[in-house]
């Protein structure tokens, strides 16, 4: 039998978030979306505020927060490059500080919670395909360590509650995810090419192009979330999740070229430190434990997302 439940999303503004209040609001859910807007937009949410069912507050999850909920989805931190360094100390404390809170807020609750980690926590990876028992290669003073080392903390302490506290925990590793409702200027690859693309501006390939990547949509994504957190409470992960078939950066430029039938050039530009040089997940424990799988192919996607930034340049030229 159907049972509402109430459910705290952190981060609940921003792309994947946005995605996630969407669709458990559809299952007729109570939905409290928590954002301090810093990467997060209202315009992603603006559709859900006059839902009944559907609360919004403007929060930083580093500061306690008292609600009462039956489940908690913990997204909150900035997830592009660009915008994870911008302040990379606030990085780690939403990370740190977010974590702490929102496990306090599990104890106290009992509700159940899922965490938003990622593939990063395998720093440049020297294993490949990617396994969950991997325990990654991450410099811990560079660029990317505020988010990678802030992330693998956050890992740290959902289990340590776990042991000390008997919460009921799932962790996921999310890997490089892309669909509408991605922020137009955050610098991630799948944005920045079709960005590029639509206005026929040169395609920015960082260093040779030929890193990989492996790419997921968001609405497989969101069912996984959903899949991990009905599954028993002995499975806690980390469980990879994401899509593992892999293409070059170049590819990925090339196949947004011919979606968009542009005339953008390819140039390339100075590949940033300590950028992975591969990435693709093993999904076997999604597999078993979830029983999920990805379903829709990168072509499928892309043209989805294409979609949705065409809307937004033509909106934004019809105000100017
Ligand atoms: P996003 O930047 O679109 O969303 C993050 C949201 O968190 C934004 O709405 C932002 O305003 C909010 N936020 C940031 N700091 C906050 C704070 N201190 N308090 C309250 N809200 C805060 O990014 P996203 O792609 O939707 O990522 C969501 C989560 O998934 C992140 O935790 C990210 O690390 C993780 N993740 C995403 C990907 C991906 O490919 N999109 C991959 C791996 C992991
Ligand atoms: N916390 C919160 N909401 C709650 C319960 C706790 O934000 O409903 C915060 C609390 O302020 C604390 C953190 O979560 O800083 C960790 O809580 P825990 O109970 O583990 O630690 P303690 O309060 O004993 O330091
Ligand atoms: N990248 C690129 N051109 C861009 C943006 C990114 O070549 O305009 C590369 C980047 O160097 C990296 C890959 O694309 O190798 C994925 O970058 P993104 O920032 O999307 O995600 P992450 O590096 O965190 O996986």
């Amino acid at each position: 039998m159907f049972k509402r439940k109430k459910i705290l999303v952190t981060g609940g503004a921003g792309f994947l978030g946005s995605h996630l209040c969407r669709k458990l609001l559809s299952q007729n859910h109570e939905v409290i979306c928590v954002d301090n807007f810093f990467t997060g937009n209202k315009d992603n949410i603006i559709d859900l505020l006059d839902n009944p069912r559907f609360e919004l507050i403007r929060h930083d999850v580093t500061f306690p927060l008292f609600v009462e909920v039956d489940e908690i989805y913990n997204l909150a931190c900035p997830a592009s490059p660009i915008h994870y360094q911008h302040d990379p100390v606030q990085t780690t404390k939403t990370s740190v500080h977010g974590a702490i809170n929102m496990l306090g807020l599990a104890k106290r609750t009992g509700a159940k919670i899922f965490q938003a980690s990622t593939s990063e926590v395998y720093g440049d990876p020297i294993v490949h395909p990617q396994v969950e028992s991997y325990w990654g290669n991450v410099n811990p003073i560079g660029e990317r360590s505020c988010y990678d080392e802030g992330k693998r903390c956050a890992e740290t302490l959902f289990f340590d509650y776990r042991k000390q506290h008997n919460l009921k925990i799932k962790v996921a590793r999310i890997f490089n995810t892309y669909g509408p409702n991605m922020h137009p200027n955050d610098g991630r690859v799948v944005s920045n090419f079709i960005m590029q693309a639509l206005q026929n501006q040169d395609i920015t390939l960082y260093g040779n192009g030929e890193q990989t990547r492996s790419f997921c949509y968001v609405d497989d994504l969101i069912n996984a979330f959903i899949k991990f957190m009905d599954t028993d409470d002995s499975v806690t992960g980390p469980i990879n999740l994401g899509n593992p078939t892999e293409f070059t950066i170049k590819e990925l430029a090339e196949k947004v070229i011919q979606l968009t039938r542009s005339s953008s050039a390819l140039t390339y530009q100075t590949l940033p430190n300590d950028d992975p040089k591969q990435r693709r997940p093993d999904i076997s424990l999604a597999k078993e434990h979830l029983n999920w799988q990805p379903t829709i192919a990168l072509e499928q996607g892309l043209e989805k997302t294409i979609e949705y930034f065409s809307s937004l340049i033509n909106a934004s030229e019809r105000q100017s």
